[in-house]
């Protein structure tokens, strides 16, 4: 197979790890990504260098500081061809930004009788803000069921969403299915009926190129951790009209206009998002991500990615006692997979006796696993520095799981 992009893992320090006598193979980057050499120098060139709190004080370090951030800002911006960099609120991630929106722009604009579609594959951070947003407001939260392959239903897409569809909230890429949901149709059916589209992206911006205008997206979620760059810095994405119109959800320093004994008023976007000190070190670990990522070539990822997906689904699919979920193709860099009659936690055990770092659980998507009538599943997830013998690892991890259970 030759493969989109070259072996990376030089770059990743923690790659060179050895776990339980055997090489560290690294199959859990849709929990959270690997970082960098160049990103781990960042983030430490910042505490050496020019640590100080942003758009507060005027000494040299302050400004080095917010220029840093600012800068920041307008690289995640460009990232995703936002129109402008104050477009970009940095949250903690994926699951503070999806919050904000179900907080700061459903409970103004949604009433009863209106309706909040979601699907059946969703990671609970893109579905308990919604079912907590429907019970605040007596909205009805309906969802977009699932083909047998587990990709979206468009026919059904098409019967649930209607003239009351005030927000679809999706996901790009499923955690579980590997499915890539076509955004930009429900987008358009959404547009038609005066809705607004919410995209989770958590584990699409990692993977593929991102141009929010094209993917149709009205709010864009994401996480830096899952794309190389450090936990506990995320955005929120919204088109500047959007995010205007809505509130903020956390109130504090840094947030304002103007405040009296009574009452306050709101700072400019993106600020009036950003109560408190923000993640500063983190927004210039996520900017020395994008730089690498760019670097790499996104679509080179994407493309990279699906082959590694692709043809871990095919290899699993043909072993005796295996069940794989999802689409076969096209898939994200992801495979979610049973062993007959063994629990997946187990699988993950013996897997880490001999080196192989994989994930087993719900993964948070307790309503796909009922879909699923799993359990749990085990899931293998690859990222750029993935390589073909990371498949072979995988395999022979599930052949010596089978035999250590003699199955
Ligand atoms: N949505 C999807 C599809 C995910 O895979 C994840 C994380 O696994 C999240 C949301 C939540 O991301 P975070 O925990 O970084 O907020």
């Amino acid at each position: 197979m030759t493969l989109a992009l070259m072996d990376r893992k030089a770059d990743f320090p923690i790659l060179t790890r050895t776990i339980n006598g055997h090489r560290l193979t690294y199959l859990d980057s849709a929990a959270t990504s690997q970082k960098p050499r160049s990103v781990i120098a960042a983030m430490n060139r910042f505490y050496e260098e020019t640590n100080a709190n942003v758009l507060r004080s005027v000494h040299t370090l302050a400004e080095e500081s917010t220029e840093a951030f600012h800068r920041a800002r307008v690289s995640t911006a460009e990232f995703i061809g936002a129109a402008g960099s104050e477009e970009v609120v940095f949250t903690r991630g994926t699951t503070e930004s999806l919050n904000m929106v179900a907080r700061g722009w459903g409970d103004k604009f949604l009433k009863p009788g209106d309706e909040v579609v979601v699907s059946p594959m969703e990671h609970h951070s893109n579905l308990i803000p919604w079912q907590r947003l429907c019970q605040r407001t007596g909205a009805r939260l309906r969802f977009i069921e699932l083909n047998d392959d587990g990709s979206l239903a468009m026919d059904h897409a098409r019967a649930v969403i209607n003239e009351r569809t005030r927000l679809a909230a999706l996901s790009r890429i499923s955690n579980v299915l590997g499915t890539i949901n076509p955004i930009r149709e429900i987008a358009d059916l959404v547009h038609t009926v005066g809705g607004i589209m919410v995209v989770d992206g958590a584990q699409s911006v990692p993977h593929e190129p991102t141009a929010v205008a094209e993917l149709g997206a009205d709010f864009l979620a994401f996480s830096g951790h899952k794309m190389c760059g450090p936990t506990g810095i995320g955005v929120l994405w919204g088109r500047a009209e959007l995010l205007d119109a809505s509130d903020p959800v956390d109130f504090g320093g840094e947030m304002i206009s103007y405040v009296n004994r009574e009452s306050a008023t709101w700072a400019d976007l993106p600020h009036k998002f950003e109560a408190g000190t923000p993640n500063i070190a983190g927004a210039i670990g996520l900017a020395a991500a994008i730089e690498y990522l760019n670097e790499v070539g996104m679509a080179n990822i994407a493309q990279h990615g699906r082959q590694l997906g692709e043809t871990a689904y095919q290899r699993l699919s043909q072993l005796p006692g295996v069940a794989v979920f999802g689409p076969p193709s096209p898939r994200a860099a992801l495979v979610a997979f049973n062993i007959d009659k063994i629990h997946p936690h187990d699988v993950a055990q013996v897997f880490d006796s001999r080196g192989v770092a994989i994930r087993a659980g719900h993964h948070c998507c307790q309503p796909l696993m009922h879909w699923l009538h799993a359990a749990a599943t085990a899931r293998a997830s690859f990222y750029l520095y993935n390589q073909p013998d990371d498949i072979d690892a995988l395999v022979d991890a599930v052949e010596a799981t089978k035999r250590y259970f003699t199955i």
